[in-house]
């Protein structure tokens, strides 16, 4: 489904992304996780050509995101992308929200559009809520409004970027049942994330980046199994968050 080879990019003279590659295949879900700063959102931003990159390829469900031809708001509108601020339309209700993008870029109807928002809402356990602006709901709510809304797309794949970062820690655990859930019905996903609960659980495959770099790529088993055997960076970063 994804398929990252060699990626690399600087910004001026720093080098953000170091030679990055990996495969993410259907349905797996991956997460990656390391040091702040060490190029989690840049490389998952390069995925959905919100970030562009200077060397390497990437092939997003058979579309080369790097591509001088390439159609990018078309690939945008296919990989579903959850930030760590919910970035919800502020001025427009969650039906509003949920139905936007649908019809000026699916070019649904707009009863379409708002069938299909309703599903995803009760999906996401918010059936109900469907009039309310984003401020009259809660940081957990927001962002499974915001993860409804990008299934809303039918997506090939979903990245998400530190989705409980920002959330009250009483509001995680509803976020994560989320992700959970979708991850059982066999969405391919890439997390950023350093909740390791979720991704002993949850992840087929771990990656750690530092520096710009994939220091470790291998099934979760063996990154949460074998600590002794990772590479010390990754280890010293274990040895913090868990
Ligand atoms: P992470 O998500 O792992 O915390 P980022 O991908 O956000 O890391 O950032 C990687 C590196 O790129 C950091 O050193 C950051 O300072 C740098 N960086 C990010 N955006 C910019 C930018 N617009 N200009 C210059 N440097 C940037
Ligand atoms: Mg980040």
């Amino acid at each position: 489904m994804i398929r990252i080879e060699n990626v690399s990019k600087w910004y001026g003279q720093a080098r953000v992304l170091a030679g990055c590659s990996t495969r993410i295949a259907e349905g797996e879900v991956v997460v990656v996780c390391g040091p702040s700063g060490s190029g989690k959102s840049t490389l998952i931003k390069t995925i959905n050509g919100l970030e562009p990159f200077d060397e390497g390829t990437i092939v997003v469900n058979g579309v080369s995101v790097g591509a001088p031809g390439t159609d990018l708001p078309r690939l945008r509108a296919r990989v579903g992308m959850v930030f760590q601020s919910f970035e919800l339309f502020p001025h427009l209700t969650v039906r509003e929200n949920l139905a936007l993008a649908q019809v000026v870029v699916l070019g649904r109807s707009r009863d379409e559009a708002h069938a299909r928002g309703r599903e995803y809402l009760a999906r996401v356990g918010l059936a109900g809520f469907a009039d309310r602006l984003p401020a009259q709901l809660s940081g957990g709510q927001q962002q499974r409004v915001a993860i409804a809304r990008a299934l809303c797309m039918d997506p090939v794949c979903m990245l998400f970027d530190e989705p409980t970062s920002a959330l009250d820690p009483e509001m995680v655990g509803e976020v994560l049942d989320v992700m959970v859930e979708l991850a059982g019905e066999g969405m391919t996903m890439v997390c950023v994330t350093h909740e390791m609960g979720f991704a002993r659980k949850v992840a087929d495959r771990v990656i750690f980046m530092d520096q710009g770099a994939i220091l470790d790529d291998c099934p979760s088993e063996e990154f949460f199994g074998n600590r002794a055997g990772r590479p010390e960076r990754a280890q010293q970063f274990l040895a913090r968050v868990l």
